[in-house]
């Protein structure tokens, strides 16, 4: 293990309790002395947010929310912030939820809170994400990392469980892309690994029961985790393709990472042996890819990006957007063949070995 690197810690509170949403909610909005919150939920979070709102003070509620966050989407939420005098954002659901907030805090410096409801984990990243015209921007900013981020693993029990099993799963590929991600030290090392042990031992549990407590908040722990890795090591080769899916084709995000995750993982993990070495031993397996592919199969996890929209044609121009994005220090070196190659089995549910 290199032990010579630079890491940056994000300045951010975490207050992690079932059933603590609405007093945690409230003590931070005070702390931050706002007086005039802007709530963004989607309808699907709506009873959710009535009760965690109820004790705040709010000048607008806003559910125009639509996944990967098109700028015109962005731009009427930061016009309505404005029109409101908006002084502080308070966003509650998934990705797309806290993506939206994240892109009105890039322009106006508005600080959010961040009360997730999946396990996509943006709400422990400085990074956003736009799209403009089917190409998907992301960037890193300090302004858009939540102040404070409420997590309330009761809030989850309503996520479906097919949502519950891909979300999860790219909160795996978080961690997993983690090992070896353009800026990866130990300390992101430490963190994906012990983020891979609680999602393994969460995501069965969600299944097995979901509407029970302790696999959700093994799963949300865990999910806190990962995003924490990810938002220091960086985009690796894994998140690099799902960005090009996601932004071109519009496919689903989370469904996305959970496919093209084991084929990353077996392409990568033969030439970084000490991240194989780790993560095999996070999942609890003789090798890494062993320990996804049965946890996949326990989930019942999305097989093939055709089931999901991706076409067969699609896959020679998609391998010629990813390859200038992937990253120098991919442990595997990659080629459009490669990519290609990558893409069919991905897209087809192939065995990735
Ligand atoms: P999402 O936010 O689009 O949510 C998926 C669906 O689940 C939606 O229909 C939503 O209404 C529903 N939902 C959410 N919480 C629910 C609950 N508790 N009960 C019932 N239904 C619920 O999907 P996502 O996967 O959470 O987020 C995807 C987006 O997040 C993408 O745009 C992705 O790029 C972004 N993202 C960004 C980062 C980052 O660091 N910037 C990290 C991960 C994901």
């Amino acid at each position: 293990m290199n032990l010579r690197f630079e890491h940056e810690t994000q300045p951010q509170r975490v207050l992690f309790g079932s059933g603590d949403a609405v007093p945690n909610v409230a003590r931070e909005v005070q702390r931050l002395g706002s007086t005039a919150v802007m709530v963004i939920a989607s309808s699907t979070e709506q009873a959710i947010t009535e009760r965690l709102s109820a004790e705040i003070p709010v000048a607008l509620r806003y559910s125009d929310i639509v996944m990967h966050v098109p700028v015109e989407v962005a731009d009427r939420a930061r016009a309505a912030a404005a029109e409101h005098g908006i002084d502080l954002l308070l966003c509650v659901g998934g990705g797309s939820t806290t993506g939206l907030a994240k892109a009105i805090a890039l322009t106006t410096g508005l600080p959010i809170i961040a009360v997730p409801t999946t396990y996509a984990g943006s709400e422990a990243t400085n990074v956003w994400g736009l799209t403009d015209g089917g190409t998907k921007t992301t960037g890193i900013d300090a302004r858009v990392l939540p102040r404070a981020i409420v997590y309330d693993a009761a809030l989850t029990l309503t996520l479906p469980v097919p949502m519950s099993v891909a979300s999860g799963l790219n909160a795996v590929a978080h961690c997993v892309d983690s090992m070896w991600a353009p800026r990866t030290d130990p300390i992101d090392q430490a963190i994906a690994t012990e983020g891979i042990r609680a999602l393994r031992r969460g995501l069965p549990a969600v299944v097995a029961e979901p509407t029970g407590l302790d696999g959700r908040e093994q799963t949300l722990y865990g999910a806190y985790l990962s995003a924490v890795a990810f938002a220091s090591a960086g985009s690796g080769l894994h998140h690099k393709i799902c960005h090009v899916l996601g932004g071109k084709y519009n496919l689903p995000h989370a469904q996305t990472h959970a496919i093209v995750l084991p084929h990353v993982l077996a392409l990568n993990a033969p030439a970084a042996p000490e991240a194989e070495r780790r993560m095999a031993e996070a999942f609890d397996a003789d090798r890494a890819i062993d320990g996804l592919q049965a946890l996949r199969t326990r989930l019942d996890a999305p097989r093939a990006l055709r089931d999901w929209g991706f076409r067969r044609e699609d896959i020679p121009a998609a391998a010629t957007a990813i390859l200038p994005a992937v990253p120098a220090n991919n442990p595997t070196p990659v080629t459009t063949d490669t990519l290609q190659r990558l893409l069919l089995a991905a897209w087809d549910g192939a065995d990735p070995q």
